[in-house]
């Protein structure tokens, strides 16, 4: 293991690996840092294209102790998808989606809870539990079951019901809450001031943030070790564009990549966007945002403890933050589906949302290598009701006329009967 210790992302203050850890002393994330020198050694390109793909060929840059087994469900290299039509429709050439819908429970929550819950292992903690919009309950709850750990979730009202029946079905505690995101942490974090649980909220748990940088691993060798032109993410607690960021800087020293960075675009809804919000203003850190509201429930977080970080990436990378309304978000979704068929979810529809305003605003060039991150399989939401679309066949004559649906097709024809 290369693991040297963990360091405060405010302060540096540094913290020995080896123990269990949340939040620093002055309240911030704990970043795991690695000895990269003996790293460089160990993880050449050439052995890299070696191993099986997937998240734990990168074993040297994650924090597991050597010889520990990894609490795994298949976490695959997820795919780099062109979008040829959309790009077409808008005159660019390189729209590239990494669809991390494709992960055990459907969404890129997998990949940081992967990680924390093979930590929370070797520490013989026996329960989890954190607060959630869906994606995260659900890939704790799977993980948790699969290591024999209880599992705690509480979540919004608002939380799409697929998530919340299926954190159900792994056998965790399901709160349903009349609050928010941040809300719910803290009845988790009370919880877990009392002993009844590990707080598992990203950021305040080192470890979510080590599995979720393989993103930007993975995207580093996916593209020939040369990294896009710009990324734009879907931003909620920021974890994966902080690990992103933190992933580019380690792989420059380990000597797999030069200096060159793409420009990050940190992406919100209209109805929550704190860190857009800082980002006009200039601040470091980021007010709460009140009456958060966006159907894109996986960036619905009014306020995140990495606020500060995300700021700075986006900021150092020379990107920007980028709100955007409800009905773009919803349009983005159909459209790609329609002209490409990928289903995002809701916070994939508000990344391309994001770029289609970075477009017209000229923050980014029809001709530049752009990576949008779709976390989620658009399934896991509720979909927009196309009943224009669903006809009925009749087949045994029986009387089948639900509401909204166009007038009856016999099987074989097409001609709708009046
Ligand atoms: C959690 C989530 C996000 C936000 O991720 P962060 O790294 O916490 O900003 C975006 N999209 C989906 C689908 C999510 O589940």
């Amino acid at each position: 293991m290369f693991v040297t210790h963990l360091e405060c992302s405010l302060t540096g203050e540094r913290y020995p690996a080896g123990q269990v850890h949340n939040l620093s002393r002055a309240g911030k994330p704990l970043l795991v840092r690695y000895d990269l020198a003996a790293v460089r050694g160990a993880m050449t390109r050439e052995a890299l294209a070696e191993r099986a793909p997937g998240m734990w060929k990168w074993r040297e840059l994650l924090p597991l102790p050597d010889g520990a087994e990894p609490v795994s469900l298949g976490e695959i290299e997820t795919p780099l998808l062109p979008l040829i039509e959309t790009a077409a429709f808008h005159g660019a050439s390189q729209l590239l989606v990494k669809d991390e819908g494709r992960l055990p429970t459907g969404s890129f929550k997998a990949r940081g809870l992967a990680m924390a819950i093979s930590m929370a292992r070797q520490f013989g903690i026996d329960r989890v539990a954190l607060p959630t919009n869906g994606n995260a309950g659900a890939a704790l709850a799977a993980y948790a079951a699969a290591a024999g750990m209880g599992a705690t979730v509480i979540c919004p009202a608002e939380t799409p019901a697929i998530n919340v029946t299926e954190t159900a079905a792994y056998g965790a505690d399901v709160y349903v809450a009349d609050g928010q995101i941040d809300e719910c942490g803290r009845l988790v974090g009370e919880g877990a001031t009392a002993g009844r649980w590990f707080d598992c909220s990203t950021l305040k748990e080192p470890y979510r943030i080590e599995g979720k940088k393989v993103m930007g691993l993975e995207l580093a060798e996916q593209l020939g070790w040369r990294l896009p032109d710009a990324i734009f993410y879907p931003t909620g607690g920021g974890t994966g564009l902080i690990g992103m960021w933190k992933a580019f800087a380690e792989l420059e020293a380990i000597g797999l990549i030069g200096p060159e960075r793409p420009r990050m675009f940190a992406v919100q809804a209209e109805g929550c966007a704190p860190i857009v919000r800082a980002w006009e203003k200039g601040d470091e850190f980021a007010e709460r945002w009140e009456g958060a509201a966006t159907a894109a429930t996986g960036i619905r977080v009014p306020k995140a403890v990495g606020d500060f970080l995300i700021l700075r990436a986006v900021r150092e990378s020379g990107g920007a933050a980028i709100a955007v309304e409800e009905g773009a978000i919803a349009a983005a979704v159909q459209d790609v589906a329609e002209m490409d068929g990928l289903l995002l979810c809701p916070e994939g529809g508000a990344v391309l949302a994001g770029w289609r305003a970075a477009l017209e605003r000229e923050l980014v060039g029809r001709d530049e290598r752009v990576v949008l991150f779709n976390c989620a399989a658009g399934n896991k939401y509720p979909l927009p009701d196309r009943a224009e679309r669903i006809r009925l066949a009749e087949v045994n004559g029986a009387e089948l006329r639900p509401r909204g649906l166009s007038p009856i097709v016999r099987a074989g024809t097409s001609a709708p009967r009046r």
